[in-house]
């Protein structure tokens, strides 16, 4: 830096200190009249949060299953009779994991009963079951250190999310390796099993499960999460009796890959009908629950956030685009399949924004994009804030649409995160776990965002 260029960024620095960049009171108070007509509009029609007890009586959506291929259908149905004025569905191959219907583990010789669920890719045991010791281990170290008495065992990962940190993804994020490479560590230490404590921030007895993964180079062995209790209940047996054994029986298996699709339908723009600002979530779920949380409320507020347009006849300048990508649990096809062919044929994404964190009560906007932008766009917060959006920070968007490559901004949804990990990857993400009011707010606050995008601009 040269001493004129240090100048000039000092002079733009002071400059910003005086004049904050702050909107006109004539276009503020137009977008905020517009913004509480979307947020009345979404809290009291709940137009989304019926959908999505629609799409919650269809099941659970593992990528692959018949059940993720119904949704599909209805999904494009939806947004055919929402008036969109394109909907197609775009083909991509998926991988097929299928949960069987035997999952049980049981303490030898007491009859007592774990409540577990397969972790997602899991290879199945003999049908006999595998009977073996159990190890405790805290962590990967603890293993390692341990690792001659490994050794034909069950390794039992017991580590609880800290429930000391605020945010309950940095809380996930500390304790979930064990169900990601769990199994890869225990095999290597020649173990022949793996039961994880679930991943939760809720001291009940539901197992949360999720992916796993296994390498070429070591035995695959099965892997189950237990739920909270039992996995106390786990900790202690074994602190009376160490040498207790747990016959683990699984018959999930992987099947060939199935062909399923991404759900896309657009709002054509009147001005700019080639840059689209594309709102979106994942359609899949994990088989527990109904994947009301994650991601079936996602994918409505993005559905939702965009037909709210047309309801409202408020008219859109740049081509508004709703994706329901498949298969970001186990997978991630979806979104590479919508990468691929948004890169082939140049689609000119403006924006995309993500719903994947829950639906619960608004508070702010993660923004993937360069700082001058972030910067300029805070002075949207008078008008977010009316549908409770407290902040816009830098910072990461979601998985499926941090593959699109040519978007000036990739913004990821973020609600409040303190009871998203009870229900996570679980039976406890019903229809009934999701409260209107806040899915819906949701939903008005991501409309608002689309709408200023669309009319403001970068
Ligand atoms: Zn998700």
């Amino acid at each position: 830096l040269n001493k004129l260029n240090l100048f000039i960024i000092a002079c733009a620095l002071f400059a910003n200190m005086i004049f904050p960049q702050v909107l006109n009171q004539e276009k503020e108070k137009h977008y905020r009249e517009t913004a509480l007509k979307i947020t009345r509009e979404a809290l009291t029609e709940n137009v989304g949060y019926e959908l999505l007890r629609e799409l919650c009586e269809i099941g659970p959506r593992l990528s692959g299953s018949e059940n993720s291929l119904k949704a599909i259908y209805w999904a494009e149905q939806k947004m055919k009779d929402m008036g969109f004025d394109s909907v197609w569905l775009q083909p991509v191959m998926v991988p097929h994991w299928d949960r069987g219907n035997i999952e049980s583990a049981v303490i030898a010789g007491t009859g007592k009963e774990l409540n577990i669920s397969a972790l997602g890719g899991s290879v199945p045991t003999p049908d006999e079951g595998i009977t073996a010791e159990v190890l405790e281990v805290k962590n990967f170290e603890q293993l390692d250190s341990l690792k001659e008495k490994a050794k034909g065992k069950i390794i039992f990962f017991s580590r609880e999310l800290d429930h000391g940190l605020v945010n309950t993804f940095a809380g996930y994020g500390g304790a979930v390796d064990q169900r990601s490479r769990g199994p890869i560590k225990a095999a290597a230490a020649g173990a022949v099993g793996v039961i994880i404590r679930s991943v939760t921030t809720l001291h009940d007895n539901v197992p949360h499960t999720g992916m796993t993964s296994y390498v070429d180079t070591l035995p695959k062995i099965p892997a189950a999460a237990v739920g909270n209790i039992d996995a106390d209940f786990l900790s202690d047996a074994l602190k009376k009796d160490p040498s207790l054994k747990v016959t683990l029986k699984l018959n999930c298996r992987t099947l060939p890959d199935a062909l399923s699709y991404n759900v896309i339908g657009d709002i054509r723009g009147y001005e700019k009908p080639e840059e689209i600002i594309l709102t979106g979530g994942h359609f899949d779920s994990w088989d527990a629950g109904c994947g009301a949380h994650d991601d079936g409320g996602g994918c409505i507020q993005a559905l939702e956030s965009i037909e709210l347009f047309k309801r409202l006849n408020i008219k859109n300048k740049r081509t508004l685009r709703c994706v329901f990508f498949i298969n970001e649990e186990n997978g991630i096809k979806g979104a590479i399949e919508y990468a691929r062919f948004s890169d082939s044929t140049k689609q000119n994404h403006y924006a995309a924004i993500e719903s994947d964190r829950g639906v619960f009560t608004p508070k702010g906007f993660s923004f993937d994009a360069d700082s001058a932008l972030i910067q300029n766009v805070q002075k949207w917060l008078p008008v977010l804030r009316t549908a409770g959006i407290e902040y816009i920070r830098k910072g990461g968007s979601g998985v499926d649409i941090s593959r699109i490559k040519n978007a000036k901004a990739l913004i990821g949804y973020v609600p409040d995160d303190q009871r998203y990990m009870d229900v996570h990857h679980s039976a406890n993400d019903t229809f009934e776990s999701v409260h209107p009011r806040e899915m819906q707010l949701g939903t008005a606050a991501i409309a608002i965002l689309v709408y200023l995008i669309d009319l403001e601009g970068f």
